[in-house]
């Protein structure tokens, strides 16, 4: 039988432990798991921990601390499957949440954590940046007035992007966004911009194809990429824009020009959403947290071009956005596209039609890309979206009758040359001057006797026959600036050899 005697001095033992343990225990430095789930652990004590602090936990896991109430931590961990039991207990390590910087990276795929996963060995660097940090004043910022060349007609021309500019690439499923943000970065070959991929929530099989890519056009030695995966836990998907804007803005602060591209914020809002319920927030519209705003407004603040004090460097910031049916008047897209300074919309319909990249030149807008467009190319595309939204007005206007006088056929003919010389397809990134060349012969109306399907056989001969002929027409684009008249004579005369040569082709055929 049991005697109570002895059970009484039995549970006196074991206060008389636990008091033992409490007076050694300094719970300013050192916490308890009280309960941990979906990647999210309660402690109890640690009670200086700051907010972002890093946690460690047994087994060299961390956590970073989001949620600080009265007598315990939200800790979010950054790893999944761990064992972090209840009663584990756990330290401060006094440091934010920061990632390795610096040239060690360029070339790496990495995680949020700055530790790499493409298998290439250690990762060198003598530097840490906080993933949070606070964006450069208004006083420190600069005009944004040098282009950020894509490479892409469409945007070039009609929406251009300046360096330290802020522009988002929004559209349904599968409209080619990521293929623009992947052309700008292959352009950035030999243009001294450095170059952040950061994907959230994407498949890995998509992360290794579009290294591959990126390894094919040379481009890896002057790109990182930063990935969360679809399959990793909502911390980590949280914590990877941060992470790779940190990673830039070292080499902004250095004078250099970097290119961010966030691919994309819709799934990177869902994993904020994801974590802040786990960490029970209360949810708000459309079941986001109310700080979600502020979530990307303090990340998209940080891109920006900044003065010579602080270095002169630059964040051009090309941010991903997700629609669904098009709908760009949604709680997130609305958002973004208010913290941007314009956006490129990709319309499903002129994806489907051919028309690549699907881009709308109704809905999208650069606000601060025009001051920092090359004068030769503001030359010759002034006037393109004019000519577009007449030649659309025009097509829907057509589509009621069927005798069409002569100036609107004339107009709906441009208007078709217009968008065919637009198409351009993916990794065939062109350089300023053979866009000048491409939108002047069009602009000009020379193409519009030639069919559709034939213009682009036509403007590579134009291209490979001033390059022969004449080059230095490249070198006065893209050098000096300029589309002088006699310049401009030539490129007509080349283009009327080569029509003639292709009338005397077909006709002897
Ligand atoms: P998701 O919503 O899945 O992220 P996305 O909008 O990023 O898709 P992409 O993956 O860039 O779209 O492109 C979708 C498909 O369209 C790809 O197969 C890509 O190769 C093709 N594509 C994109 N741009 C072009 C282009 N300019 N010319 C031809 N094909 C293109
Ligand atoms: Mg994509």
């Amino acid at each position: 039988m049991f005697d109570t005697k002895n059970l009484n001095s039995l549970s006196q033992i074991i206060k008389d432990e636990i008091d033992k343990v409490g007076n050694k225990i300094d719970t300013s430095a050192v916490g308890q798991v009280v309960s941990v789930s979906d990647g999210i652990a309660t402690i109890y004590g640690l009670d200086e921990a700051m907010y972002g602090e890093m946690i460690a936990f047994p087994n060299d896991v961390y956590g970073m601390v989001l949620n600080i109430e009265e007598d315990s931590l939200g800790v979010a961990i950054f790893k999944s499957n761990t064992d972090i039991k209840e009663g584990d207990f756990c330290q401060r390590t006094r440091q934010v949440v920061s990632v390795p910087v610096g040239d060690g990276l360029l070339g790496r795929v990495i995680n949020p954590l700055g530790e790499p996963i493409d298998g290439q060995g250690k990762i060198i660097f003598t530097e840490r940046r906080p993933v949070e940090s606070k964006a450069p004043s208004i006083i420190n910022r600069e005009k944004i007035n040098e282009p950020l060349q894509t490479g892409i007609k469409a945007i070039d021309a009609m929406i251009p992007i300046g360096k330290g500019q802020r522009e988002l690439i929004i559209g349904d499923r599968q409209t080619g966004k990521t293929a623009i943000a992947i052309d700008t970065i292959i352009n950035q070959k030999d243009k001294n911009v450095i170059c952040v991929y950061c994907g959230i929530g994407q498949k890995n099989s998509s992360i290794a194809q579009l290294v591959s890519r990126l390894k094919e056009y040379d481009a890896m030695k002057y790109t990182v990429v930063v990935n969360a995966n679809a399959s990793q836990e909502a911390p980590l998907q949280y914590l990877a824009p941060y992470s790779a804007v940190s990673i830039a803005e070292y080499w902004m602060y250095q004078g250099k020009d970097v290119l961010i591209v966030y691919d994309d914020l819709s799934k990177h809002a869902v994993a904020y959403r994801t974590l802040c319920l786990l960490l029970r927030r209360s949810p708000g519209r459309e079941a986001y947290p109310g700080d979600i705003f502020y979530l990307h407004s303090r990340l998209l603040e940080r891109a920006c071009k900044v003065d010579k004090s602080l270095g002169g460097g630059s964040i051009t910031a090309l941010p991903i956005v997700e629609t669904q049916a098009g709908d760009i008047s949604a709680y997130i897209p609305t958002n973004i596209i208010s913290i941007t300074d314009g956006q490129l919309f990709l319309n499903s319909d002129l994806f489907a039609n051919g028309q690549r990249p699907a881009i709308d030149s109704n809905l999208s807008v650069s606000r601060v890309g025009s001051a920092a467009q090359k004068k030769t190319m503001k030359f010759v595309a002034s006037n393109l979206r004019m000519a577009l939204a007449n030649y659309r007005e025009m097509l829907d206007f057509s589509r009621f009758g069927s005798d069409l006088d002569k100036a609107t056929k004339d107009i709906l003919t441009h208007g078709a040359v217009l968008l065919e010389i637009l198409k351009q397809e993916q990794y065939k990134t062109l350089p300023l001057s053979k866009q000048v060349i491409d939108i002047f012969v069009a602009k000009e109306g020379l193409l519009d006797s030639i069919p559709p399907e034939k213009i682009h056989e036509v403007l590579k001969l134009l291209s490979s026959s001033l390059a022969t002929h004449t080059p230095e027409i490249f070198v006065h684009i893209d050098r000096d600036d300029e589309l002088s008249l006699k310049d401009q004579e030539i490129i007509k005369r080349t283009l009327n050899n080569i029509k003639l040569d292709i009338e005397k082709y077909s006709i002897s055929e």
